[in-house]
């Protein structure tokens, strides 16, 4: 675990912001955490030692900068254009058999972590053909940080994305002054502004939810997550120039943007977790 966290360190410095930023995906981690049953812990422990959800959550963005894990870029996202749906999606990547987008990089980490030998031939034959080291020297570990890092990733909006814009990653903004884009202000900004950690911000959180809430969300399918993450992307770019206070300006957010959209995140990243703890939870009955 040493050298997990040696690793770790040093991509750090080259990383660059790709996903709910660090912190996104450590509030998803620790919550999921409290959601997990006993046999599911003893699994987790048994796959990644004596670590933090928290801790393992961000490793696929770190090593995604690395040329051996290019091959996984794709999978930390999904593209829908504005009149798909997730059906259209799931039929353009279907003849094809790589894995493409988030959606079908979860359903190959599930799939593995149940042991099934297709789709952990799959993934062993992807790292040793780009050289690519499996964490903890073990395939299952590897797809448990993924599926722990990628639920996460299709919970954030913007990762639900449109081709034109790369997710939001072009269009510039404004965010307390300081020029950012609206990936950047979905993955990071809005939580870091709220100047709490990772455990204090999974806390205010967590339990907020009836047990029949937590229920509902477990029980809704990857597709409906996606969708969610579509009906509250368009909502933000319908809103965008709602919040541009001079003209032509970039949209320019503050306090009012923070106010209006805080609760959304807050919800994504609580579902994000509940929900994983469920997926798992499934896995390792
Ligand atoms: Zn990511």
């Amino acid at each position: 675990m040493k050298r997990l966290i040696s690793i770790t360190l040093f991509l750090f410095s080259t990383f660059c912001l790709y996903s709910w930023g660090a912190n996104g995906h450590r509030i998803i981690a620790q919550i999921c955490e409290w959601h997990l049953n006993e046999q599911t812990k003893q699994e987790f422990v048994e796959l990644l030692g004596n670590n933090y959800m928290a801790e393992i959550a961000n490793w696929p963005d770190y090593i995604r900068s690395e040329r051996g894990w290019k091959f996984t870029d794709p999978w930390h996202y999904t593209t829908v254009h504005m009149d798909q749906t997730i059906g259209d999606v799931r039929e353009r990547y279907e003849r094809d058999t790589s894995i493409n987008d988030a959606i079908e990089a979860i359903e190959l980490m599930e799939k593995i972590l149940k042991g099934d030998e297709e789709a952990t031939a799959y993934l062993e034959n992807l790292m040793e053909v780009n050289r690519a080291k499996p964490l903890n020297g073990s395939t299952k570990a590897t797809a448990l940080a993924f599926l722990v890092h990628i639920v996460g990733d299709i919970h954030q909006p913007m990762h639900v994305g449109k081709n034109r814009d790369l997710g939001g990653n072009k269009i510039s903004v404004l965010f307390f002054n300081e020029e950012t884009n609206v990936h950047r202000v979905w993955d990071t900004n809005i939580i870091e502004h709220e100047k709490l950690s990772y455990t204090e911000f999974a806390h205010f959180i967590n339990n907020k939810a009836s047990q029949g809430e937590i229920a509902k969300f477990q029980s809704n399918t990857i597709d409906e997550w996606a969708m969610e993450s579509i009906l509250l992307r368009e909502k933000i770019y319908n809103t965008l120039y709602d919040y541009t206070d001079r003209e032509p300006g970039l949209p320019s957010f503050s306090w009012q943007y923070q106010h209006d959209f805080i609760p959304h995140v807050r919800k994504r990243l609580f579902q994000g977790g509940v929900r994983l703890a469920g997926l798992l939870n499934e896995i390792f009955k």
